[in-house]
Parts: structure tokens; C-alpha cells; sequence
């Protein structure tokens, strides 16, 4: 339903507990029946049949969620990351490169001990919802309760504010805010939110390019290699390496940043990409970048792609890198 299209709301009070309410359209054409019960929910219900129950969330719960993890996500990383970390340390030959992991895991195993943040920039607060369409926000703005929330959080996690309100000319908004708000909507009545805070030692090694279609797979690697090795040491590898192929311009990027909140160990359906992957991981890994830029077998822990179709005319592609604080966590409402 479009909210243009809506017209008209007519209520009529059957029981101190229920109120039903119709819906017209513009052309006074009845378009839903609904019943608000005492239970908190509704019902509606389509004049062609069919019922939807809508779920109510009161936006102070998406608050409190994402106060708690933006304090959580600082100080935890990720079990997936860890592991991997703890493999490659396993596998690693240089010895230099080994002892710099294991440096990485003690600092993990502080954070946790001493409540205190993985690392000094505690990032830009990147938030990715999942709205379920049959859910309905109450108590106030949904996108003032995630800045409320991630005000609440830096304030009382003692993190980093390192937030400026103009690009140029470069005030610190002192709260960590605004966050950065990215939305689908997907069926159901439940809401997915994820919140990754992102340094930017990584998010300023991360670029974007148009390729041709004729650049095809082979113009992907070299891109994704070229990123990689103009990054260096600067995004405190072993680095996170999220990869957007297809889509617009923008998609691109959102797609690269979204591939860094899937988990390391979860590989793509579709084989081709799941080689692809598997390819540029191994080269990259045979830069000799190694662990914070000082040479070894492990300058990334995983690639991730995400692709979306495009036009017969473009090939974009972008890369979006994450340090070894690869931080993001998720929770379900
Ligand atoms: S790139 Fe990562 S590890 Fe390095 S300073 Fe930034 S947040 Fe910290």
C-alpha cells in the first residue's frame, strides 16, 4: 500500500478494549478492515482477503539495542575473526609475521579481560537494518532512537567521538553522530540490525572503480590486487577485504561494505564466486604484506564478494577493506 493512495481512516469503538477501523482509498474504494485489540498488535485485514498481523516495536528497544553494541562490538571481536586469525597464526612461516599475530590475539584477550576497546579509533557507527514489512515502529523515530542510541553508547562505553558535522570544515559532533543508516525492507515481523563500528585507517584505503565489461573477471583481480597492495600497511592488516561487483556507482560500495559483515567462515552459494574468492584471497596473500605491513603469508584473513546485476554497458567494482578489528555485531528483534 502506498501512504498517497490512503485517503481516508473511519473508527468505530465496538468494545472498551477494540477499536475497528477501515481504510479507504482516494476514490473512496474500502482497501483494509482493521482491528486494534487490547494485545498491543493489530490485524488488517485486505478487502481481497487475506490477513496481515503487524508486530509494534517501540523504538526505545532499538535504543537500548544499539547502545549495548556499540560498547560490545569495541570491545569483542568477532569469534569468527579470532579463529581465522588463530589459523593463519598456525599457519604462518615468518616468524616475525607469526609473533605480530599473536601480539593481535593478546590484545583481543585484554580487550576482553579489561573491558577496554580493541583498538583506539572506535569508528564511524555503521548501522544495516533488516525491516520486516509486517513491523511497525512506535514511541518516536526510528533513525533519532539509532543516534540516540549510539550518543548513549560512546558516552557511556567511553569511546572515541570521531564523528565531524561538515567534511571541510570539520567540528566534532562530540557524540559519535549521526550514524550511518542503511535499510532493507524483507518479509516478516522481526527487525535485523547490525552495527559496525568502521575505523578509517581501512575506510581511507578503500576505493572504487567503473571497469568496462570487456575488463571482465581478470580487470576484478587486478583492481582488487592494485587496491590492496597501494593499501600497504596503512589499514592495519591482516585486513578484511570486501568486494562489490556490479549493481550502480553507489550499489558497488554499499555491496563491498555490506560483504564485510559476513562471517569469515560462510562461503557463497554460487561456486564461481566462492572460487573467486578463494583466488584473491591466495594472491593476496602472496604480496608479502603481511601482518601490520612487516612481510609474511598473511596480509588478509578472508575476501568477501557481493554481486548484483548491472547494465550491458558497466562493470563497476569496489573494495572495501577492514583491519583486523574487523568489528560488527548482530542482533534480532
Ligand atoms: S585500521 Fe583498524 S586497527 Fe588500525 S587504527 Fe584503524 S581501527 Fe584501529
Amino acid at each position: 500500500m502506498k501512504r498517497a493512495e490512503i485517503n481516508e481512516f473511519v473508527f468505530h469503538r465496538n468494545a472498551p478494549s477494540e477499536v475497528r477501523f477501515d481504510i479507504f482509498s482516494k476514490k473512496r474504494k474500502k482497501m483494509f478492515r482493521g482491528i486494534h485489540g487490547k494485545g498491543g498488535g493489530f490485524m488488517l485485514q485486505w478487502e481481497s482477503g487475506g490477513t496481515k498481523s503487524v508486530r509494534r516495536i517501540h523504538v526505545e528497544e532499538i535504543r537500548e539495542a544499539i547502545a549495548q553494541m556499540a560498547i560490545h562490538s569495541n570491545t569483542f571481536l568477532p569469534q569468527d575473526v579470532e579463529q581465522v586469525i588463530k589459523n593463519r597464526k598456525a599457519e604462518e612461516t615468518d616468524s616475525r609475521a607469526k609473533d605480530i599475530l599473536e601480539k593481535i590475539e593478546s590484545n583481543v584477550r585484554l580487550s576482553e579481560e579489561e573491558n577496554i576497546p580493541l583498538c583506539q579509533d572506535t569508528g564511524l557507527a555503521c548501522v544495516f537494518l533488516k525491516i520486516g514489512q509486517e513491523v511497525c515502529f512506535e514511541g518516536g523515530n526510528l533513525y533519532e532512537a539509532i543516534h540516540q542510541g549510539v550518543r548513549d553508547g560512546y558516552e557511556k562505553g567511553f569511546l572515541r567521538k570521531s564523528v565531524v558535522e561538515d567534511p571541510l570544515r570539520r567540528k566534532n559532533t562530540g557524540d559519535n553522530t549521526p550514524a550511518h543508516i542503511h535499510v532493507d525492507m524483507v518479509e516478516g515481523n522481526q527487525v535485523e540490525l547490525t552495527f559496525a563500528p568502521k575505523g578509517f585507517g581501512s575506510e581511507n584505503m578503500s576505493q572504487i572503480k567503473m571497469l568496462s565489461p570487456a575488463d571482465g573477471e581478470q580487470g576484478v583481480i587486478d583492481f582488487v590486487l592494485q587496491v590492496v597492495k597501494d593499501a600497504g600497511g596503512n589499514p592495519c592488516p591482516p585486513i578484511v577485504v570486501g568486494v562489490g561487483i556490479g549493481g550502480t556507482f553507489d550499489l558497488a560500495a554499499l555491496l563491498a561494505k555490506k560483504a564485510l559483515l559476513i562471517p569469515l567462515d560462510q562461503k557463497p552459494e554460487d561456486s564461481y564466486y566462492a572460487d573467486l574468492e578463494n583466488l584473491l584471497l591466495k594472491k593476496i596473500n602472496e604480496l608479502n604484506i603481511g601482518p601490520q605491513g612487516f612481510g609474511g603469508d598473511t596480509t588478509a584473513l578472508a575476501v568477501k564478494i557481493l554481486a548484483a546485476p548491472t547494465h550491458i554497458a558497466g562493470l563497476p567494482v569496489a573494495v572495501n577493506i577492514n583491519c583486523h578489528v574487523s568489528r560488527h555485531e548482530k542482533v534480532i528483534i
